[in-house]
């Protein structure tokens, strides 16, 4: 399970600057057990959009976001909605977001945060993955995560060091950066690429002291233990 927490608003009018129309996707896994991104809250950020200026195409909530078939196949049927719309605004985790991204020919903006249950965790089949780092950046990087993507976890571009597009430490992976870049292209988002992300608050990525004493917790500090042993 990953837990996050709606982004605040304002930073989210700010992802949507210069987009007039919208398409909402929320997700009942995760972030509707984390009150983020279930049906109720997709509804409240409808009307806060609108009562923004924007128009909302359309919006809604699909079992598992992070499964791209699913994405593809709920989504087939809105197509208008979606395709009518500037970008989509993704109420859930970083994973959620990402497979969204990958999904869809359309600019993404995370409208939450993943927070910290103390390391990455999940099974599925994707490629996607969050560091849950407290601050998610796929705004910037068109829906795919530099943390994960790039062998050094950098932010701000390519190291450099890429060669026939992998990456210069791990040879058997494409260079994250090359990917963002493509992604940022087809969507047309490159002028992203010009705006400095600034360092990054690394506490935010660690667990918080009332997490701690929580059953989910104690929940996946055991999922992971047993992973470890399943390793
Ligand atoms: S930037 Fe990456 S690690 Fe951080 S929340 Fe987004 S997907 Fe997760
Ligand atoms: S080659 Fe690409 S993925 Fe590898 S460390 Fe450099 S920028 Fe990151």
């Amino acid at each position: 399970m990953l837990r996050s927490e709606q982004k605040p608003f304002e930073e989210i009018e700010g992802y949507l600057k210069g987009d007039k129309k919208v398409f909402i996707l929320g997700c009942d896994g995760c972030a509707q057990s984390s009150q983020t991104g279930g049906k109720p809250q997709v509804l409240a950020m409808k009307e806060l959009l609108e009562g923004a200026g924007k128009k909302v195409t359309g919006h809604t909530v699909i079992d598992f976001l992070c499964q791209k078939a699913l994405v593809a196949s709920r989504l087939r049927p809105l197509e208008a909605q979606v395709m009518e719309a500037d970008s989509l605004l993704v109420l859930t985790c970083g994973v959620g977001v990402q497979s969204v991204g990958a999904m869809v020919p359309k600019p993404v903006h995370p409208g939450c945060n993943t927070i910290s249950l103390g390391g990455s965790r999940g099974e599925w089949r994707g490629t996607e993955r969050c560091l849950e780092c407290g601050d998610c950046l796929l705004h910037y990087t068109g829906g795919i995560c530099p943390l994960t993507a790039c062998s050094k976890g950098l932010r701000n571009g390519a190291c450099g060091g890429a060669s026939d597009g992998k990456c210069e430490v791990s040879p058997e992976k494409s260079c994250g950066w090359e990917l963002i870049y493509e992604r940022l292209k087809e969507v047309g988002k490159l002028d992203l690429l010009k705006q400095f992300i600034p360092p990054k608050e690394w506490n935010k990525q660690r667990p918080r002291p009332e997490m701690l004493s929580t059953s989910l917790w104690a929940l996946e500090q055991r999922n992971e233990s047993s992973e470890e042993d399943r390793g």
